[in-house]
């Protein structure tokens, strides 16, 4: 693994197993629950999350429009319960002082938003195997969208987060 996604890792917390699987944070599977898996679009990040996935945020605020190019639309889940099985690409961008943007250094993929201090860690939805048996909720920092387009649901609609 390359230094500075290890370094990454490290420096939130994450758990780094080795081998073929990398968990992140540890591992607490409970019955009857729900497994999502996903990846980029190469294949060289996969993940598998155990567990109920938060509804979707739609993020449009300026970060997220440059990293996705449009906004990013974020579910999330329990650190503990997100499981890389492939992630020799996964690069982490550190995009604020606060947060890091993990994505696939071969093709691109926009995958993961993890801030610091926070347990739960945001992967972005579009990533998700099909079906995900998600919706999106709301929308967010709506004031800083770009000009282009226009939200026309009547779902919730936040100025910032
Ligand atoms: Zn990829
Ligand atoms: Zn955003």
């Amino acid at each position: 693994m390359p230094g500075r996604s290890r370094l990454a890792f490290d420096a939130f917390g994450y758990n780094i197993a080795g081998g073929a699987v990398l968990r992140i944070g540890a591992s607490n599977v409970t019955k009857n629950e729900t497994a999502h898996s996903g990846g980029c679009l190469c294949g060289g990040v996969r993940y598998r999350i155990r567990g109920a996935l938060r509804g979707v945020i739609a993020c449009h605020c300026a970060q997220c429009r440059r990293t996705s190019g449009h906004y990013a639309a974020m579910t999330s889940a329990p650190s503990a319960n997100v499981e890389l099985t492939a992630a020799g690409p996964l690069r982490w961008y550190k995009s604020s002082d606060t947060a890091e943007r993990g994505f696939c250094g071969v093709c691109g993929g926009n995958l993961f938003w993890k801030q610091v201090g926070r347990d739960d860690i945001s992967v972005t939805a579009g990533t998700l195997d099909t079906p995900t048996h998600i919706t999106v909720e709301q929308h967010i920092f709506v004031a800083d969208k770009s000009d282009y387009y226009a939200i026309n649901d009547d779902l919730p609609k936040q100025p910032q987060w």
